[in-house]
């Protein structure tokens, strides 16, 4: 058989980043001498070719254009390789997870995202074994067909679902948590798959790559005392679609009138409200347990489930991208697109 073909793409972050003389801060720097830094690339016997994506960010500077751009550079290689792996930042990669997994309908390649808490020319360096890890497992196939067909993130010995992901920590090497779906793999002296976990698909579809988002989607999240005026402020922005709203536990929210009155003023004004949760570790909305729940469900306000808030807000800029009407839209909002949230059964 011959060497299955992976492709690299390098898009900036700390896995590639070295220290700035001048400010001693760690900035980007391209990725040419990479084989140097990694001879053991040559013993995971796959035919590997690595392309920077340029300019190389730090991806706090991530947005939808480049989500966009990127999700472009896989579908004119999609033919051409049998696997991708992006090595991204850490900051934004369960953004960027997200909004590939909707950009790239009907995927049926693996695309694996990783990077480090520290450089690749650091002595301790977590990026090693995460792209060894990472190329290892996109490079994986059983009966002719790849054992993963998904958008995911690889990162120290997880292997998640992409769009069910938020970085967890700023300094662990465990920085991602996947609190509402299983992993798909779990490596350790071996790579054990997951198979139930993962997405399978039977008859492959042509891949479709989308190329439009729409970024008039804002995030707000509930704390006690927020004030009137600053929630007014948001949900009268010039343009504004859709409100990803973190609210607490299973999607509670103040019971003042003012508050409601102002949500259902926007949900009247055909503006989405998504209510997810502000736990971060696991569980769902489910806004009929509580009153003060009920009444943000009797004003139209829809559930996000369990998806991660990074899930809902390229969800929302993804489906207000392809569908102009309101309505539409709210509807598209309350399926599972690409597995990112737990259907009620
Ligand atoms: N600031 C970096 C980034 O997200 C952090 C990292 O890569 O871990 O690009």
């Amino acid at each position: 058989m011959s060497k299955r073909k992976i492709l690299v793409i390098y898009t900036g972050g700390t896995i590639g980043m070295m220290m700035d003389p001048d400010t001693q801060a760690l900035r980007p720097f391209e990725f040419g001498n990479i084989r140097q830094q990694l001879p053991m690339l040559d013993l995971i016997g796959a035919d590997i070719t690595f392309q920077d994506m340029l300019p190389l960010i730090d991806s706090s500077d991530t947005n939808p254009d480049f989500w966009v751009r990127l999700a472009a550079m896989i579908g004119r290689e999609y033919d051409h390789y049998d696997g991708f792996v992006v090595l991204h930042g850490t900051d934004t990669m369960a953004y960027t997870a997200s909004a590939l997994s909707f950009l790239l309908e009907n995927l049926a390649k693996p695309v694996i995202l990783t990077g480090a808490q520290l450089p690749l020319g650091v002595i301790r360096t977590d990026g090693r074994r995460n792209i060894l890890n990472a190329i290892a497992i996109a490079a994986e196939y059983r009966n002719d067909r790849p054992v993963i067909q998904e958008v995911c993130i690889y990162f120290q010995n997880n292997l998640f679902r992409g769009n069910r992901t938020y970085k967890d920590d700023a300094s662990r090497f465990n920085a991602f948590m996947s609190p509402n779906y299983h992993n798909l793999a779990d490596v350790n002296t071996d790579i054990e798959f997951h198979y139930a976990n993962i997405h399978n698909e039977e008859n492959p579809q042509p891949l479709i790559v989308h190329d439009t988002m729409d970024d008039h989607v804002a995030l707000l999240k509930l704390y006690p005392g927020i004030r009137p005026e600053y929630l007014r402020a948001v949900l009268g922005a010039p343009g504004l679609r859709a409100v990803v709203l973190e609210t607490y536990g299973v999607g509670n929210a103040p019971t003042d009138p003012a508050f409601g009155q102002l949500l259902k003023e926007a949900v009247d004004a055909g503006i989405i409200i998504l209510n997810v949760t502000q736990c971060k570790g696991g569980g769902r909305v489910e806004m009929d347990r509580y009153l003060t729940g009920k009444r943000l469900a009797d004003i139209g306000i829809i559930s996000g489930l369990d998806m991660t808030t990074e899930a809902a807000v390229t969800k929302l800029m993804y489906v207000l991208g392809q569908i102009p009407d309101q309505a539409e839209a709210k509807q598209a909002m309350q399926g599972s697109l690409r597995g990112e949230m737990t259907m009620d059964s």
